[in-house]
């Protein structure tokens, strides 16, 4: 009944193809189990007659009951059908009070063979089951033998304290007993200690099992008296049974992710906690995976086809599973891993590189058109840290780490990593070094391809960190985006190159700012508001103001990005697509998107001198964005060649090293009129 069905579940949810062999001891222990149940039976036909000798009516529907509660005949009871407590315990024991010591033990070995044939469970499994529940009962019967003396203790005795005190101690000891078997069981698939898998997994349904096995006590006197009553009893069974079986879905629901049916994040770090905390088990292991190119496939093909990737992934990970493995997600396209029982960093290595191929693997099921690749993280307890947030975050930065070097599986490693702490490190100041200005910006010059006169400077970000020094935005702008502080960071943006912009102008300069913003600022309609005020209060006409964004931030949530680039277009402020081809290139964002220009990525811009093809891309681009009214602009020029194959090409505008390195604001106006001279010259 209860508890049996622990050894299974583990094991009925990996795919058949890749299911582990079975343990020999556990093939030992499952024969001995057998055998000790059937010398039960044995013994008890022995001991006295088939049938009890009163009460036989009872004693008969209790006995259909226990098949009733097995096979789940009433399936409105059952609210799923893993469920791991029958209503069969109450019945069963009420048979063993009612002297039917033989028959009960035949027919709950019955019941349960069936309703496991009926749920296709494998022989193994159906065996044990049947002689967990056979040798269970069989110990409370002498148990309650032994208290209560001979078989005299059931039903024409009075209860009373005594009775009560032998009919709880049986109890305990039937409980104790399954729970016993049962968990030996896991152990021994699991390959653990079974005072471990008892520590884990031998409380579980104890209450509700507790609750209907009370109730047995209550048939019987019902039985004695009239079974007109039975039915109020069963009213009340039900109802313990209902509740309990909801409280045990309540209790999963919180310990399992919805979607994977993996462990969440919280059980897993419970069951981390556990490991480290548990001097047995020796080196536990984290693995952090995280898929490569998940956000792709939700935005081409869909969550839904998102959604059976990540099922997939669960459910191949889970069926690659070694003993004492256990798997979560812990959310996203984040999964974690704990091994507690790999004895040197070359077992765990191997491990996580199987895991990883079982990931490729994940997507061939599903027929879709991309491929699913996973980044693994490793740390080992105690030397990659000794407490839960320690191991978690080393496993988290070598996943970050092997992720940024494709390198599929990636070991903690302190010093390589100490590079990447000490990044992720910066966000936390960024807030005070936006308050302390901090924050500076280079500024790009964007020329006219015909004349090589500027017509605007793109702003980049620097940040003067005062120990660090010059930090990139590659190195902070990736982090912030996925905080709030891309707001404020934004709008500082905003404000300053503005307030440039404004000084060029009254210089003489007739050139306009391009800034560059994430996805975040596109989440909100706000953000036009807030454009439209650092125009005004810095004093600078909207056409002097070009926004660059990419397709990937726009791709991240259409609908709002399409209103708020639209608001951005009525404002006056010109927007341009940057690094093109890059993202997710679709010929519809340059219909649908209201954009005035195109940066066609250096990626493309680079080659267009060496590959025909990117030559071939780049002028097939421009020819279109002037079909469609937009102009081009060719990033990352660098050369001279380059740059007369671009003109030859009708790009329009050109930005790169060869024309100028990024500069600091000041340095502008000298290099403009440098420029403009040597071009009237
Ligand atoms: P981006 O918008 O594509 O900016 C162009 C990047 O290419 C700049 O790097 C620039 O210095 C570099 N670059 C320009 N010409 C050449 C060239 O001829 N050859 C090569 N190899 N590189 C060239 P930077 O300044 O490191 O900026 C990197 C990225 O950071 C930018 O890419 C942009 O996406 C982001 N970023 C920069 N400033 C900001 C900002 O204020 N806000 C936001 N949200 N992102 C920013
Ligand atoms: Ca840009
Ligand atoms: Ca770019």
């Amino acid at each position: 009944m209860a508890g049996g069905d622990s050894v299974l579940i583990s094991m009925d949810r990996s795919p058949a193809h890749v299911q582990p062999a079975r343990p020999p001891r556990l093939d030992i222990y499952v024969a001995a189990t057998v055998l000790v149940a059937a010398a039960s039976i044995i013994a008890a036909i022995h001991h006295g007659g088939l049938l009890p000798t009163r009460y036989v009516g009872a004693y008969l529907i209790f006995a259909a009951l226990v098949f009733v509660g097995e096979l789940k005949v009433v399936t409105w009871l059952w609210t799923s059908d893993d469920a791991q407590i029958t209503m069969s315990w109450g019945f069963a024991i009420s048979c063993l009070l009612l002297d039917g010591w033989a028959t009960t033990l035949i027919v709950v070995a019955l019941a349960s063979v069936l309703a496991d044939v009926h749920r296709r469970k494998s022989l193994v499994k159906v065996a044990f089951n049947a002689a967990q529940i056979v040798i269970s009962l069989t110990t409370c019967w002498i148990v309650l033998s032994a208290i209560l003396g001979g078989d005299s203790f059931s039903v024409d005795r009075s209860i009373g304290a005594r009775w009560l005190g032998g009919f709880i101690v049986a109890a305990l000891s039937l409980l104790a007993c399954n729970s016993l078997l049962a968990c030996t069981a896991v152990a021994l698939n699991e390959r653990r200690s079974i005072s471990r898998a008892l520590r884990t997994d031998g409380m579980a349904n104890l209450f509700a099992d507790g609750a209907l096995v009370a109730l047995a006590p209550l048939f019987v006197v019902i039985a004695q008296r009239s079974l007109w009553l039975l039915p109020l009893a069963l009213i009340t069974a039900i109802v313990v049974y209902r509740s309990a079986l909801l409280a045990q879905e309540h209790q999963r629901d919180a310990r399992h992710d919805p979607l994977t049916g993996l462990l969440n994040r919280r059980a897993f770090l419970e069951r981390l906690r556990m490991s480290l905390a548990d001097p047995h088990e020796f080196s536990p292991t984290v693995l952090i995976i995280d898929l490569d190119n998940f956000k792709e496939i939700n935005d081409r093909l869909g969550h839904h086809v998102g959604d059976l990737v990540l099922q997939a992934v669960g459910l191949q990970v889970v069926g690659e599973r070694l003993p004492s493995r256990y798997v979560a997600r812990l959310g996203g396209d984040e999964f974690a891993i704990l091994l507690t029982e790999v004895s040197s960093r070359e077992e765990a290595l191997a491990m996580a590189w199987s895991i990883h191929r079982a990931v490729e693997q994940s997507a061939m099921h599903l027929d879709i058109p991309v491929a699913v690749t996973g980044s693994i993280g490793m740390a080992m307890a105690p030397k990659h840290g000794d407490t839960v947030s320690e191991i978690m975050r080393s496993a988290d930065l070598a996943m970050y780490s092997a992720k940024q070097s494709h390198s599929g599986v990636q070991v903690y490693s302190p010093n390589e990593q100490s590079r990447e702490r000490g990044r992720l490190s910066l966000l936390p100041e960024l807030s005070d070094a936006i308050a302390a200005e901090q924050l500076t910006f280079r500024y790009q010059p964007i020329v006219c391809s015909a004349t090589g006169a500027p017509v605007k400077f793109e702003a980049l970000i620097r940040w003067e960190h005062p120990r660090s020094g010059l930090i990139s935005p590659g190195e902070f702008i990736p982090l912030a985006e996925h905080t709030e502080l891309m707001g404020p960071l934004t709008e500082y943006v905003l404000e300053h190159t503005l307030r440039a912009c404004r000084r060029w102008q009254r210089e003489g300069l007739d050139v306009g700012v391009a800034i560059n913003v994430s996805g975040h600022n596109l989440r909100e309609l706000r953000f036009v508001d807030t454009v439209r005020a650092a125009l005004q209060r810095n004093d600078v006409a909207p056409h002097y103001l070009e926004i660059e964004v990419t397709e990937n931030t726009v791709i991240a949530n259409p609908e709002r990005a399409q209103a708020v680039l639209l608001g951005l277009k009525h404002l006056g402020v010109s927007l341009a697509l940057d690094d093109f081809g890059t993202g997710y290139s679709s010929l519809a964002h340059l219909r649908d998107l209201p954009i005035d220009a195109i940066k066609v990525d250096r990626t493309f811009v680079s080659s267009v001198v060496a590959e025909v093809h990117d030559r071939e891309v780049v002028r097939s681009v421009t020819e279109l964005a002037h079909r469609l009214g937009l102009t081009t602009v060719a990033e990352g020029v660098e050369d001279a060649e380059t740059l007369a194959i671009l003109r030859e090409l009708g790009c329009d505008y050109l930005q790169g090293h060869l024309i100028a390195r990024p500069m600091a604001a000041n340095e502008l106006p000298a290099w403009t009129a440098s420029v403009l001279a040597r071009e009237t010259s």
